[in-house]
C-alpha cells in the first residue's frame, strides 16, 4: 500500500455539504427555489457599489472592516466594536468552530439543523453532538440533557432552516441562562429580517456575555454570490474570533458592495413585505392541494407530504416542469421538500406544479 499524508482524525468523516441544485439538463427555463435566494436579486445600491470599486482592486483592502462595521451597527443600533465580518456566515461559524471547538470539545446542534454546524465542527477536531427536535421544532430541554462538561457552542437557527419554525424569546432566554458558563449559545439569524420586528437576538447578546449572534447578507439582501455575513457577540469573543480571522478574508468589492446593501432600508422591506404576502398564499394554496407545511417564518416553506415516496414523487414533477426546489432527506426529513417563496409568478408556478401532481397521480 502506498502512504499518503494523514489528515488530522475525524476529517475524513465529514459529510461533504450539498447545495441546491441550479441546473436542469435540457432546460433554459429552470426556476432555482433551492436555495433560500432572494427572487428579486440585489439592491440597485449594491450593483452600483460595485461598479465603482473597480479603479480601487489593485489596493489591499481594509482589515479592520470598519465602514461595514459602522454601517451595520447604525443600521442595527449595535455597538461596532462587537461587529466581525467574514466570507458569509459560514465563515463567522466557522471561526467560532475554531475557537470555541477543538479536539475534545461538543459542540451541540439539532435534529434538523443546518448542516454546516456539524462540518465546522468536525473541521475543528471538536464532536457534533446532535439532540432530538420536538415535532420539527427546536426544544430548548432537549438541547439542556445533551449538554455535558465537554459542551463549547450550542448552535440554533432562529427561524430554523429547512424547517422555517421559530423559537420564542423567553424559550431562547431560558437556553441561555440554563447553559453551563462555559459554554457559548450561537444564534443563527440568516432569516431574522423576514420576521416582523426581529432583533435576531441582538438583546440578549447585549444582556449576556455567553451569546452570539450571526448573520447574513445572502438571504434578503440577495447577495448571496457576495459571501459577506457578520456575527455580534460580546467583546471578549469578538476579540478571540479576530484572532483566528484572517486580516484579508473580505475584499474591497465585498466590502463596499455589503456597506451600500445595509443602508438601502426600502429594500429590506419592500422584500420583507412581498415575501409575507406570497408565503402566506404559497402554503395556503398548497394545503388546499393536500400539502401542508408549519407556519414558516422565512423566505421558504416545508411542504410535507404522505411519505418520502409521495415527496419524491411530487419532485419529479416540479423537476418535469423546470422547477428546482430541495430534497431535505440529509436534513432528516425524507417526507418533506423546502421551496423558497419566490415573486407571485413563481409562487403559481409552484402551485401548478403540485396540482398537476395531483392529477398525475388520480
Ligand atoms: C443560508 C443560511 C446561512 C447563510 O450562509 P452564508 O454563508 O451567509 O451564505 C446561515 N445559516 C443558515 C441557517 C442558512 O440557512
Amino acid at each position: 500500500m502506498t502512504e499518503t499524508p494523514i489528515p488530522k482524525a475525524g476529517i475524513d468523516r465529514i459529510a461533504l455539504y450539498r447545495g441546491g441544485e441550479s441546473r436542469l439538463d435540457g432546460r433554459c427555463d429552470v426556476l432555482k427555489l433551492s436555495s433560500n435566494e432572494n427572487p428579486f436579486g440585489a439592491p440597485e445600491a449594491a450593483k452600483a457599489a460595485w461598479s465603482e470599486v473597480v479603479g480601487e482592486l489593485h489596493r489591499y483592502p481594509p482589515a479592520d472592516h470598519s465602514g461595514l462595521r459602522h454601517a451595520i451597527a447604525e443600521v442595527h443600533d449595535l455597538n461596532p466594536d462587537r461587529i466581525i465580518c467574514g466570507a458569509g456566515s459560514d465563515e463567522v461559524i466557522s471561526f467560532l468552530c475554531q475557537a470555541y471547538g477543538g479536539e475534545g470539545a461538543e459542540v451541540i446542534h439539532t435534529e434538523h439543523g443546518f448542516s454546516m454546524y456539524r462540518i465546522s465542527a468536525m473541521a475543528s477536531g471538536a464532536a457534533a453532538v446532535e439532540v432530538p427536535e420536538v415535532e420539527r421544532r427546536v426544544a430548548v430541554d432537549c438541547i439542556l440533557d445533551g449538554v455535558t462538561d465537554r459542551t463549547r457552542l450550542v448552535f440554533l437557527a432562529n427561524p430554523a432552516n429547512p424547517t422555517g419554525t421559530m423559537l420564542d424569546a423567553s424559550e431562547i432566554s431560558r437556553l441561555a441562562a440554563a447553559l453551563p458558563r462555559r459554554a457559548l449559545l450561537v444564534l443563527d439569524g440568516a432569516y431574522a429580517e423576514y420576521v416582523e420586528g426581529f432583533d435576531g437576538g441582538a438583546a440578549l447578546v447585549e444582556a449576556r456575555e455567553n451569546v452570539v449572534m450571526t448573520r447574513t447578507f445572502s438571504k434578503i439582501y440577495g447577495l448571496g454570490g457576495l459571501r459577506v455575513g457578520w456575527g455580534y457577540g460580546p467583546a471578549h469573543v469578538i476579540d478571540n474570533l479576530n484572532r483566528v480571522r484572517g486580516p484579508f478574508n473580505l475584499s474591497t468589492v465585498q466590502l463596499s458592495v455589503a456597506e451600500a446593501a445595509v443602508r438601502d432600508r426600502i429594500w429590506v422591506r419592500r422584500c420583507f413585505q412581498e415575501n409575507a404576502a406570497c408565503r402566506e398564499w404559497l402554503s395556503r394554496s398548497l394545503a388546499e392541494l393536500d400539502v401542508p407545511s408549519d407556519p414558516s417564518s422565512a423566505n421558504f416553506i416545508m411542504a410535507r407530504f404522505r411519505d418520502e415516496e409521495e415527496a419524491n414523487a411530487c419532485d419529479a414533477v416540479f423537476r418535469e416542469d423546470g422547477v428546482l426546489v430541495r430534497k431535505v432527506r440529509s436534513y432528516k426529513l425524507p417526507d418533506c421538500l423546502r421551496i423558497t417563496v419566490g415573486s407571485e409568478i413563481d409562487c403559481r408556478r409552484v402551485v401548478d406544479s403540485v396540482r398537476r401532481f395531483r392529477e398525475v397521480q388520480k
